[in-house]
This record gives C-alpha cells, structure tokens and sequence, in this order.
C-alpha cells in the first residue's frame, strides 16, 4: 500500500499552490448524474477495487437530497454527521483529534489532513472526499457530512465551534478546506 503520509504531502503541496495561486476557477455548470456519479478515487481505488461502487451509491443518495431540497440537504447531513461523531466519540472511536483521520480513511471518506492546529482554529483538508472529489464547479460547497462531523468531533474534544467549508471541488478547488472556529 502507498504510504498515506506520502501522498498527503503530495496533496498538501497541490493545496499550497492552489491557494496561492488564486487562479480564475472554471465556469459553473449544473450538477448531474453524468458529471458527478461515475468517478475514480486512485487511493481509494487501490485499497479497495470496488471504491467506484459504493462511492456512486452513496452520490445518488446526496444527489437525489440535493434535487430534492439543497436546504434540507444540507440540514440533514450536517446533522448525520455531527450526530455521528457524538457517537464515535462515546463509543471511543475517536479518543482524540489523531483518531479522526482514521476514522475517515478506514470509512473511507477520504484523506484528512490537518493543516493548521491552535485554541482559537483549525484548518483541515479533505482529498479523494467521497461526497466532492473530481466533481464539477456548481457554485457552491456539496461536503455537508463531513462539515458536521468534523465541527462534532471538535466540540466534543476541544469545544464549540463554527466549522465551515472554504474549500471544494464544488466551488471549483481540487481538495476540500474547513475552517473550524473555537468560541
Ligand atoms: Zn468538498
């Protein structure tokens, strides 16, 4: 298996320069079945050939929320997620912040990387994200899920906070970027 710190570090540097680049980000287009269903996760489709599968499975269900009602969408898997890690954290899944990008590889949701780490912030990444990874500039963020259980992991371990989703394929970057604020 390809060493994950490796390739975070490849992903952190295409990070950097994104972000310091300030490129033009492409046109917005509409999300469909067509652009967003069928894509292949490298990483995750080295550990686990059937990666395409699941990860089409799991966009049809977030897909199907967002045609359905993107304010509901939203509401419910902030709320999936932050539910979630209430429960990761009791069951102790998660003992502390190094458990959660764990968490996130062996549910393969995607690749974590914590980037910046203070009282008053954090900066977190996600690569390969399941719900945005490779999907087309819409215009606005799509990684609700994970939003909520990262903001719910930090509660529980560190405290309140406001976490919010700077970065994704969905506004047109190639990695996901929270900002998690203490208050
Ligand atoms: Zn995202």
């Amino acid at each position: 298996m390809e060493d994950v710190g490796i390739l975070i570090e490849k992903w952190r540097e295409i990070y950097k320069a994104e972000v310091k680049s300030k490129k033009k980000l492409r046109e917005e287009v509409k999300l469909t079945p067509e652009n967003y269903f069928n894509i292949v996760r490298p990483f995750f489709t080295k550990i686990s050939p059937e990666d395409r599968e699941y990860v089409r499975t799991f966009r049809m269900i977030l897909y199907g929320m967002l045609k359905y009602s993107p304010s509901l969408r939203t509401l419910i898997l902030r709320g999936a997620g932050y539910n979630l890690a209430c429960r990761l954290v009791e069951t102790g899944e998660i003992k502390s912040i190094d458990d959660l990008p764990k968490v996130f590889l062996n549910q393969k949701i995607g690749l974590l990387d914590i980037i910046e780490e203070s009282f008053s912030r954090m900066k977190v990444n996600i690569y390969e994200c399941i719900s945005c990874y490779q999907a087309p500039p819409i215009g606005r963020t799509l990684c609700d899920f994970e939003a909520g259980l990262i903001q719910g992991v930090m509660e529980d371990l560190v405290g309140k906070n406001i976490t919010r989703e700077i970065y994704c394929w969905g506004l047109g970057n190639s990695f996901c970027g929270f900002e998690v604020i203490f208050e």
